[in-house]
């Protein structure tokens, strides 16, 4: 059974959930209470996957001549959301799935947003892989995500491994299946990344969270903030978030005078998520406000307006007509190496401007991250005056 993008319903147990729910269990039930919302950035990548799919479709599953096609295609291009580059990053993901669909002997199995139940692992658990492939001995799973917030690391993701785990106990009596590929396409970040582990790991891991998924089923456990509270529904007024928050407090008891690098570690873990948090219960406040309940303290007032034009064509036709030089109205400027790019397209790109040596990379500055990044640390003595150089600055000079 395959499932259209469209009618794409989410489990409890959700796969796309299951970072959450997998470190603080009670989420899953407590987000129940608060409705799905949906976010324009949601429904571009609902069309860009819909997009996807009549390509994959056309290439694997059925074939179809151009009319064919571009009948289909027009309705997705009639989508406010629809953008050209849509039809690019799209085709970065059917490059990708083509190359492993070539890279068999004898054609494979292939499946496209295909519903995946892993119920056996997680209660009534299922989710939509967005294109399963298996030849050989070899299951892969291709999930496409066209978000550009940061890149999304396949290894060890329990997305995937939910997704693997539903695709196994579906096909595997039919394959012998030994061996999973997990792929996560990002083409909106030049990001293609890949997890490779035996259907033997595969397997061990899912034992190893089904008790878990019990207890998130049954609203029970621990709640554990972390860096996944940022994709929870409850996140403005859980209170294991704000509690999170209260030992920052702490500190200020702390002796001697100067804290410790020690201390700055340890504080600059907590208060990262600081302002995400507080940003998260300013719109949770202003939508309360806005429905008449009240935040002591707190009310909702109108924004400061922005002048507009009420037909920008009338208004510069009025001021050319009264002699105000066209120079003066219009800002020329040359686009950014990244715009540049967009607009003439990776290879054209390549050949007019990296090939020739007119683009040049500039290193960025050095930049404070968490120990999980996975970029290499650096020391650079030298540059470390200019972010002391604050310490330099006597008011009294
Ligand atoms: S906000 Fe964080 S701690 Fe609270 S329920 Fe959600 S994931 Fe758990």
């Amino acid at each position: 059974m395959t499932t259209s993008h469209a009618e794409r319903e989410h489990a409890l147990l959700s796969a796309s959930g299951s970072h959450k729910w997998l470190h603080c269990t009670p989420s899953a039930r407590l987000e129940e209470q608060f409705p799905e919302t949906q976010s324009t950035y949601a429904d571009e990548g609902r069309l860009a996957h819909e997009i996807a799919e009549l390509k994959l479709r056309k290439h694997f599953i059925e074939p179809m001549g151009p009319r064919a096609f571009n009948n289909r295609l027009k309705k997705f291009k009639e989508n406010p959301l629809f953008q050209e580059e849509m039809l690019r990053h799209t085709d970065t993901y059917l490059e990708y799935v083509q190359g492993i669909v070539h890279g068999f002997t004898a054609p494979p199995y292939i499946a496209i947003e295909k519903r995946l139940d892993y119920s056996a692992y997680a209660p009534e658990g299922f989710g939509t892989g967005d294109c399963i492939i298996i030849g050989g001995n070899t299951l892969h799973v291709c999930d496409l995500k066209y978000g550009k917030g940061v890149p999304v690391s396949a290894e060890g993701n329990p997305q995937m491994r939910l997704y693997a785990l539903g695709a196994y106990v579906e096909y595997s009596f039919l394959y012998p299946i030994e061996r999973v590929r997990m792929a996560i396409i990002q083409p909106r970040l030049d990001s293609i990344s890949e997890d490779e582990i035996s259907i033997a790991e595969l397997l061990a891991w899912g034992e190893s969270i089904k008790p878990i998924a019990q207890k998130a089923f049954a609203g029970e456990g621990e709640f554990v903030p972390g860096d996944h509270c940022r994709f929870c529904r409850a996140r403005a007024t859980c209170r294991a978030r704000k509690e999170y928050y209260d030992p920052l407090e702490d500190f200020k008891r702390m002796k001697p005078p100067l804290i410790s690098n020690e201390e700055v570690g340890q504080i600059l873990e907590r208060a990262r998520g600081l302002a995400k948090w507080v940003s998260d219960l300013e719109k949770y406040a202003l939508a309360e406000c806005l429905k008449g309940n009240e935040i002591p303290g707190w009310k909702a007032v109108e924004g400061r307006g922005s002048r507009q034009y009420v037909d920008q064509d009338a208004a510069f036709a009025a001021l050319k007509a009264a002699g105000i030089d066209e120079a003066v109205l219009y800002e020329r400027k040359p686009l950014t190496v990244p715009a540049i790019e967009k607009v003439l397209g990776k290879a054209e790109y390549r050949k007019l401007l990296e090939e020739p040596g007119l683009v040049k990379v500039e290193p960025g500055k050095p930049t404070l991250a968490p120990i999980s990044d996975n970029r290499e640390a650096i020391t650079r003595p030298s540059a470390a005056d200019d972010f002391a150089s604050w310490s330099d600055f006597n008011p009294q000079d």
